[in-house]
């Protein structure tokens, strides 16, 4: 029984956490462990306080400390850990500044190809973040973005790997440009998750694409309403940043497992034992598996 006394007592799996070492790092990954977590995809997290890598040579150096951490949190904090790697589209948008459009397009995509070539070996589970800059940029600049996001869209899809997308947030318009950017590349709609995610998981909002829900305060009350509307997959995240300029900017390392219980809770209202059991190990361990590898049983 996956819930016990009206606890879920089964996996909890943030699927887009980022930790820094140089933050709080591993105690971070204790507190969600503690508070119930199990399994997390551990994103690359772009150096902008230290300096962006402007060589391949770079990118995969910052890279590696990435599956380092990976491992490190396996080893001293028990976590199931799925790498995800990948040049952010604000590190491409701010190099342009200063290595220029072509340099900068360069490094992006070699960044891509190193990256699946992490994930090819086995080290790295998906692509991302990658997408295009959240923020208003020169036509020509988007004009681009959305090329080269074609572009890693079409790479991903020949290598068979799922992507996390980070993009701006411009409700179903957004999703309904993305879906079409996947068609073009032939990367298939559910192999593209959405990061930061709304958590109206209707098939209307999302236009199929996957989504990795922000679990901010309302997101449980929305879910309610739209997840018998959902035919692909939704998981949840809290986009942890572990910066330490920034700290409660963004939701906790504990976040996932505390709306995961409450959840719960709202869900015994409206469904069966059995059914809000299936649903949530749909959220935490079917649907992850089925894009981020299978779990260890
Ligand atoms: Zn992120």
């Amino acid at each position: 029984m996956a819930i016990s006394k009206g606890r879920w007592v089964g996996p909890i799996w943030d699927t887009h956490i980022h930790l820094d070492l140089q933050a709080r790092g591993l105690s971070a990954a204790q507190d969600f462990s503690n508070a119930g977590g199990t399994h997390i995809c551990l994103v690359h997290k772009p150096t902008f306080s230290t300096g962006l890598p402007d060589t391949i040579e770079r990118v995969d150096v910052a890279y590696r400390k990435t599956l380092d951490l990976a491992d490190q949190v396996r080893r001293k904090i028990g976590l199931d850990v799925r790498v995800v790697l990948g040049p952010h589209p604000v590190v491409w948008e701010k190099q342009i500044h200063t290595l220029g459009m072509e340099n900068s397009t360069q490094l992006h995509l070699d960044s891509v190809e190193l990256a699946l070539n992490y994930c090819a070996e086995g080290k790295a589970v998906a692509l991302g973040e990658v997408g295009r800059p959240h923020y208003s940029v020169s036509e020509e600049i988007w004009s681009a973005a959305n090329t080269q996001l074609e572009t890693v869209m079409r790479m991903a899809s020949q290598a068979s790997v799922p992507i996390q997308l980070h993009v701006e947030d411009n409700g179903a318009q957004t999703n309904v440009e993305l879906a079409n950017i996947c068609d073009r590349a032939g990367l298939s709609r559910s192999c593209a998750v959405h990061h930061y995610a709304s958590a109206n998981v209707s098939d209307t909002f999302t236009h199929g694409l996957s989504s990795s829900v922000s679990m901010a305060k309302n997101s449980v009350s929305d879910l309610l309403k739209t997840f018998r509307h959902c035919t692909t997959t939704w998981t949840m995240e809290t986009d942890y940043l572990d910066d330490p300029n920034r700290p409660g900017a963004v939701l906790g390392p504990k976040t996932v497992p505390k709306r995961t219980q409450q959840l719960v809770d709202e869900l015994l209202q409206v469904l069966t034992q059995n059914e809000a059991e299936e649903l949530l190990m749909h959220v935490h361990s079917i649907w992850p598996s089925r894009l981020y590898g299978e779990i260890d049983p």
